[in-house]
């Protein structure tokens, strides 16, 4: 165990230090995939715990993904830090408005969350006569959470989504109409969503002084993991937290923006440093994750990128040691693409890498399939990572209920810990812990349990008492059923891009890689087809070493075979006699200059969207800005260290 705080600092480069020192206040954190932004904030927090700047009580830590989470948990224990609480948002929200419950619901119960939203979305659609098929009742689902997020009412969705330029799924009056009878039906069935669970946080804490002032007292150092992903419920939630207090640091990387669909705004991280007079603003290049030529593979891919994270973006420069080039197959069909896959993930297990160190993603979940089946074929175990499928196993469903009951039977139980309340209320199922069954099915619903059980050990900690231990884990299980975040199990990892973020592995198959399913059919404008790109980076940049990147040319054997490859890859990272997919631009360029042109500040490299500011080159929050000595001595102290070849890509100021 670690103790001493030195030992924090000392597997950082000069930049992630500087982040891990940077005084209290806002400080944010602008750097690509893989170059220890979550090891910066990590070692920032505990930093301050081991110094003993910081009560680790007082921190709350969040990111977007449960795995998230729970890496960042583990990243702290294994420095020697415990107590800090590391969420998503929801299990955030979810913990804070129980605990609020009886004041913010008139003294009635916290409702329970509802796991299965499109199925209460298509009743509503139902019940206004409007006919749907499964895309359907997804699209139409995915635009009430983007309303939702957007903080817009169902009354003001129609003009909302004409000013947001939204491709409506039905026409906005109807999605209006049936977006009110989904908050009916919700209010009937006595149910809240993930979206009113945030909402009933913010006003809990907006409208109760007693809440504000004791979550003010409780939380006092805030961090966020991929702040890019904030969306504006999100971040008004954030804001409740902060309440004016400025001691807040935020990581993220524009170019991983992969959830504009539901709200995100990247703009929140870009504008950081203009919205916090004094921040420390970081920027990191150095790649640590991969090999060069995955690095290389990445800048290529994203650099061709026209969004408007461009302006702020770095080229990351890779810094292990060099590997096996990425490989770029394909083949006739799907079965005989997964069929490829399974045949590698065996022989990489044969020399010796882990399952758990091998991962599959997709673009979508109905992909996973064709691979679950490849690899059983050949005898490799998997996990799904994100898809339906976990918590939708009937062994787990009966699990949650027990548990439920269990959690609420266990009030007053204080004598046993809660990993044993646990494995109480799971004997229902007759599960023991020793013997796993060899049968395919009976092993699968063993391994299910086990999954659960190491699930409760990791977010509760195994001595925890049942009476507060039982209910964290009840609702934990509940927010990552609603989020589809499954526990982890020892297997190759098959999950979607999106899933993925954050995460890394040895190797990486990114697979279905053709026009129609990446970019996806569905995605037209070019700000959709800007978010495909970057989901193809998120992909790319998950790989340590092995990155292989296949598609098929038809669906099934004896398919026509005319699919072409995705249009992000490079041509020249295609197999020799492959022609690249270029596609014609869809809409005339707009008369607004690009995103690409936008002059960024030649300090702090934030970019410049206020003209006025433009012809210095400096963005209105640098001191130097008003202080031409300060600048000069910034940009002699630059090129002195440009000289001994030791630029940081950034620049620390603070108000002092
Ligand atoms: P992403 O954008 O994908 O979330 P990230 O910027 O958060 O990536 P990390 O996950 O923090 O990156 O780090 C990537 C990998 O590089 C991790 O395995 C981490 O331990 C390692 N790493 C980060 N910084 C250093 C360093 N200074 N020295 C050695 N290894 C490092
Ligand atoms: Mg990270």
């Amino acid at each position: 165990r670690l103790v001493d705080p030195a030992a924090v600092l000392a597997g950082l480069d000069d930049e992630q230090r500087a982040a891990v020192l940077a005084p209290r206040g806002p400080v944010c954190i602008l750097a690509g995939a893989g170059t220890g932004k979550t090891r910066a904030i990590t070692h920032r927090i505990a930093h301050g715990v081991l110094t003993q700047a910081t009560a680790p009580n007082h921190v709350l830590a969040v990111t977007f993904t449960a795995r998230a989470a729970g890496e960042m948990r583990g990243r702290l224990r294994a420095l020697g830090v415990a107590g800090v609480q590391a969420r998503t948002f929801h299990a955030a929200a979810l913990r804070q408005l129980r605990y609020f419950a009886p004041r913010v619901f008139d003294g009635r119960a916290m409702p329970d969350l509802l796991e299965t939203k499109a199925r209460v979305v298509g009743q509503a659609a139902s019940h206004q006569r409007v006919k749907l098929d499964r895309t359907g009742v997804r699209d139409l689902t995915s635009e009430i959470e983007w309303a939702k997020s957007a903080m817009v009412e169902p009354d003001g969705y129609a003009v909302a989504a004409t000013d947001a330029a939204r491709e409506t799924p039905l026409p906005p009056d109807q999605v209006a109409a049936v977006y009110a009878g989904y908050e009916q039906l919700k209010r009937r069935m006595g149910v809240i969503d993930f979206e009113d669970l945030l909402r009933a946080t913010i006003w809990a804490i907006e409208d109760h002084r007693d809440v504000a002032e004791q979550i003010r007292a409780q939380y006092r150092h805030f961090v966020v993991d991929e702040y890019q992903d904030v969306n504006p419920l999100q971040q008004r939630l954030l804001e409740a937290w902060c309440g004016g207090r400025d001691d807040l640091t935020v990581v993220g990387d524009a170019s991983q923006t992969i959830y504009s669909f539901t709200g995100a705004d990247a703009s929140y991280l870009i504008d950081f440093p203009r919205r916090h007079r004094g921040a420390v603003v970081i920027r990191l290049e150095r790649d640590y994750r991969s090999t060069p030529q995955v690095v290389g593979l990445a800048n290529e891919v994203i650099a061709a990128g026209r969004g408007v994270e461009a302006a702020v973006r770095l080229q990351l420069i890779g810094q292990r040691a060099p590997g096996p080039k990425p490989r770029v197959s394909h083949y006739p069909d799907e079965p005989a693409e997964a069929g490829a896959v399974a045949a590698r993930c065996r022989e990489l297990l044969r020399s010796g890498v882990s399952a758990a160190e091998i991962a599959v993603l997709f673009r979508t979940n109905a992909q996973s399939e064709t691979y679950e089946q490849a690899l059983a074929d050949v005898g490799v175990p998997y996990v799904v990572r994100g898809g339906e499928r976990f918590f939708e196993r009937p062994e787990v469903r009966e699990a949650m209920l027990l548990l439920r009951g269990a959690a609420r039977a266990a009030q007053s139980d204080e004598a046993s810990s809660t990993v044993d309340a646990v494995t109480g209320a799971l004997s229902g199922l007759d599960w023991r812990a020793d013997s796993p069954p060899s049968g395919g099915a009976a092993r699968e619903r063993w391994e299910s349990i086990a999954a659960l059980l190491r699930l409760a050990e990791e977010t509760v900690g195994a001595g925890t008492p049942a009476a507060e231990g039982l209910p964290r884990f009840v609702d934990e299980l509940a927010a990552r059923a609603a989020a589809q975040h499954v526990p982890t199990v020892d297997g190759v990892t098959l999950g979607s891009l999106h899933a993925a973020k954050g995460l890394e592995w040895d190797a990486v198959f990114l697979v279905g890689l053709a026009e129609g399913t990446l970019p996806i059919t569905y995605a037209k404008t070019p700000a959709q087809l800007e978010e495909e790109r970057r989901l193809l980076y998120v992909g790319v940049t998950r790989a340590r070493e092995h990155l292989w990147l296949s598609w098929a040319a038809a669906r099934s054997p004896g398919g026509r075979g005319s699919r072409r490859p995705c249009r992000f890859l490079p041509a020249g990272a295609l197999p020799a006699g492959v022609p690249g997919t270029s596609v014609a631009p869809s809409v005339k360029p707009s008369s607004r200059p690009a995103a690409r042109s936008l002059p960024t500040c030649r300090i702090c490299g934030v970019a410049l969207f206020d003209p006025r500011h433009r012809k210095l080159r400096r963005c209105g929050e640098c001191p130097a800005n008003y202080d031409e000595e300060l600048y000069e001595r910034l940009q002699a102290w630059r090129g002195a260290l440009a000289r001994e070849q030791k630029l940081p890509p950034y620049v620390v100021f603070t108000d002092a």
